[in-house]
């Protein structure tokens, strides 16, 4: 079902959001970034606002295009409130009514990941798929969910939430405020694998990460990326280990739900292979056939998958029209 025209996206992130017009075949028209970290909540809707309808400005069409936000929060649609978000000052808010008024048009709110997954699923690498499932690695991991053609949220709209399946019964506390331990969040993000890092940096000092703690340089999952694709036995150590976990993951998605293509991506996936070759191996090992077979792939859209997966989403296009 061919939506709206012309509507636009945005995509809050815990550091950034992105704002852009998108057409119904994907085409970005016109972008805008911002910078929204640490800004309390009415300062964080006028910076929004204020992108909007710089939008709106650039592409004169969607001035009264419809709205649509992904944000990095679990929903809960009984209420339309953000229940939990650890980077934005969202708890308990109910984001499209704050913003609707403000741009007089009508707005639609879901979970930034659902957003991806829904981007991917239109003109990425899920695109022709009945039944997908994508995970975003990044601080955190959001996970999102096609099933029967349609974006799947479950009973409340907080469906979807593969980064906080616990994969390791006695594994690390978990991250943003989930109870939870081993989860794969805690095990597969950047955040867990900037944690790694610093550990094999205090326990091998000659090593290229140890000897950058002892430089004072900041250990963190893009440096072990960047040393892993330059060689680093160590640092590629480190993320063939989060792959094979991440594999593990897989498994138990593709042996729940039977999709036709898994999706990674997310900062960490600036790794791409050297966490999707283990990862793969991992889930092959691990689970039955047929479910097994599943392909496993990144994720295509890069960066701007959220905001055009939340453009996506205010044309309706999310599958349940
Ligand atoms: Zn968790």
């Amino acid at each position: 079902v061919p939506g709206p025209e012309l509507t636009i996206g945005v995509d809050l992130g815990g550091t950034k959001l992105l704002a852009g017009a998108v057409d119904a075949s994907g085409t970005v028209l016109a972008c805008e970034r911002r910078v929204i970290s640490g800004l309390p909540l009415p300062d964080l809707l006028a910076v929004t606002v204020a992108a909007v309808e710089k939008v709106r400005e650039a592409v004169p069409e969607s001035a009264d295009a419809v709205c649509g936000f992904g944000i990095p929060a679990l929903m809960d649609r009984r209420s339309g409130d953000a229940v939990r978000c650890v980077h934005l000052p969202l708890d308990g808010v109910d984001f499209g009514a704050r913003i609707g008024p403000s741009l007089g048009v009508e707005v639609t709110v879901d979970n930034d990941a659902n957003c991806a997954m829904l981007a991917e699923w239109r003109f990425g690498a899920a695109r022709g798929a009945s039944h997908a499932a994508m995970l975003t690695l990044g601080t955190g991991i959001g996970g999102g969910l096609i099933l029967d053609g349609r974006l799947y949220r479950g009973a409340l709209g907080a469906a979807a939430e593969m980064g906080h399946a616990p994969i390791d019964y006695d594994g690390p506390p978990c991250f943003g405020g989930c109870p939870g331990r081993g989860c794969l969040e805690a095990l597969c993000s950047g955040s867990a694998l900037a944690r790694d890092a610093l550990a094999l940096a205090r326990m091998l000092p000659d090593s290229r990460l140890g000897r950058d703690l002892a430089a004072g340089s900041a250990i963190t999952g893009e440096r072990v990326t960047e040393l892993a694709h330059d060689g680093d036995p160590d640092a590629r150590g480190l993320l063939w280990s989060l792959g094979e976990k991440l594999g593990v993951g897989l498994a138990a998605i593709a042996m729940t739900l039977n999709p036709e293509v898994l999706i990674v991506g997310g900062g960490v996936m600036a790794a791409d292979e050297l966490v999707l070759e283990p990862a793969r191996a991992e889930l092959r090992r691990r689970a039955m056939d047929p479910g097994r077979s599943a392909g496993v792939a990144a994720a295509a859209l890069g960066p701007e998958a959220g905001m055009i997966g939340a453009a996506l989403l205010a044309a309706g296009m999310d599958g349940t029209a």
